[in-house]
């Protein structure tokens, strides 16, 4: 006999943990098949798991405000203990340093329409609070290897907006391990070190997947939550014709820096988002300091062909060009003899916004392209995918009349439809890690 699901959900990233959870707390009985060793290995063990509010649509925003109570009410959420303990999420708020690129009274009055909190701050404020900033105005970000780059700021910045329902969560790794233990909790099963190589159908429907060792798990419906894999599994399950938002990957790194001597940041820093620099970046244990790019004009995007096979080492132009713009707002960083951090894969989308979608092939449902932006939003993007996928298999046409999801923490209002995978563009999008 072969194995059965009543769903099989492809990937043990942060959202197919989170699915595998929302699907088996509505009693379904779920296989989780993942290639990796264990849950949260792939890129999302990479993420620098930053939970910030501020993206460019009034859907974004509401989603994230709403996963930002996830994190607070985590151990909660997810209801059964782990041996490795529960992910930690540090509750330390986020600036938005104000520079040309970044509409700060948009981005006001969405957190009006969503109810978010923020303080307009001065410069005497940033630097009350981060004392070792340089009040300095960069922009346009620049790389090292420009003479501009060098030149002195000749003024000061505008200020900076601080959200204090913000944060990361230290661990991405363990908050994935927790979602998976909480879907075991209700019966699901993971497989490990198995990799989905056909997604077989019959009468028009999805059937259940085979797997690289030639075992074959039935089932009625089928998740993709491939990550960097997407749009290959979309192509091996004949569905990518009928996407209008395709997605693929791109080749991201974040460095690692000690903060200042004497200046404690793993204890009064935060999610910085500084795009006069160009860098985002958030404390890290040991007061260290996490450093990634804000994806500026100056950066060159590196897409990939093959997810399996890129280039996993550092570079040092761009750890130059990440870790010299930090040092342009915190002068006094120590820039170490060594490069130091990680290289991984964002799962972009078209207008870097997600598709949490069924396809064309009933049964088969898709949460991908999440854009380097959805680590935060996993407990939001698995209820949506859960009740998605209960709504279609009940027979709602959900390409005419979109499922929409109420926010078990805020209540806000999703209209799935807003993820859609033939959706026209979302020109609003920042086209960026932003959302
Ligand atoms: C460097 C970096 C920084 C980031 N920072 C942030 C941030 O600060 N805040 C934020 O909100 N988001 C951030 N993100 C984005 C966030 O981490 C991702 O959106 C999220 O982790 C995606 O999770 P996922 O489960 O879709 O994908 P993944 O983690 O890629 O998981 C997909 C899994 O599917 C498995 N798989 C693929 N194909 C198969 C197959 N055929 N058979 C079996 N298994 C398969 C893979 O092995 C993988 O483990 C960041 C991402 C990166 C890379």
């Amino acid at each position: 006999m072969p194995r059965s699901a009543d769903a099989i959900v492809i990937g043990a990233g942060i959202i197919g943990c989170a699915i595998s959870f929302e699907l088996a707390k509505r009693g379904r009985r779920v296989v989780c098949v993942e290639k990796l060793p264990a849950a949260g290995y792939g890129p999302t063990g990479a993420s620098s798991a930053i939970v910030r509010t501020h993206y460019s649509t009034e859907v974004g925003v509401a989603m994230a405000y709403e996963g930002y109570a996830y994190w607070r009410d985590w151990q909660d959420y997810i209801g059964t203990r782990d041996e490795n303990g529960f992910a930690r999420f540090v509750d330390s708020g986020a600036i938005i340093i104000d520079n040309p690129d970044y509409d700060l009274e948009k981005a006001v009055g969405l957190f009006d329409r969503a109810g978010i909190d923020y303080e307009r701050w001065d410069l005497d404020a940033l630097t009350a609070r981060l004392p070792i900033f340089d009040r300095g105005a960069f922009w346009p970000p620049k790389r090292p290897d420009e003479d501009a780059f060098w030149d002195e700021s000749e003024k000061d910045i505008a200020g900076a907006l601080f959200m204090p329902q913000s944060g990361f969560v230290p661990d991405p790794q363990l908050a994935t391990h927790n979602l998976m233990r909480a879907a075991e909790n209700r019966g699901a099963e993971f497989l490990f070190r198995r990799e989905v190589t056909e997604i077989f159908q019959s009468g028009g429907r999805v059937k259940g997947v085979k797997l690289g060792d030639g075992e074959r798990i039935e089932g009625p419906v089928v998740v993709n939550a491939a990550g960097t894999y997407s749009s290959a599994l979309n192509r091996m399950a004949g569905v990518d014709e009928g996407m209008a938002v395709k997605t693929r990957s791109l080749r991201v790194e974040v460095h690692c820096v000690s903060a200042p001597e004497g200046f404690d940041f793993e204890e009064h820093g935060c999610y910085v988002f500084d795009g006069d620099t160009g860098v985002y970046f958030r404390p890290e244990v040991g007061n260290t300091i996490l450093v990634g790019s804000e994806d500026p004009e100056c950066d060159p995007r590196q897409w990939i062909d093959d997810p399996a096979d890129y280039d996993r080492e550092i570079t040092e132009a761009q750890w130059r060009a990440q870790v010299f713009r930090l040092a342009k707002r915190i002068p006094s960083l120590p820039i170490p003899a060594r490069p130091s951090g990680l290289v991984s894969l964002y799962d972009v989308s078209d207008d870097w916004i997600p598709i949490y979608d069924k396809s064309d092939l009933p049964g088969f449902y898709m949460a991908i392209g999440t854009s380097g932006n959805q680590f935060k939003n996993a407990g939001v993007a698995g209820n949506l995918m859960a009740e998605l996928i209960e709504a279609c298999e009940g027979g709602q046409d959900h390409d005419r009349e979109p499922v929409c999801v109420s926010g078990r923490y805020t209540g806000c209002r999703l209209d799935a439809g807003f993820f859609s995978r033939r959706r026209e563009l979302h020109h609003e999008s920042s086209f960026s890690v932003n959302g």
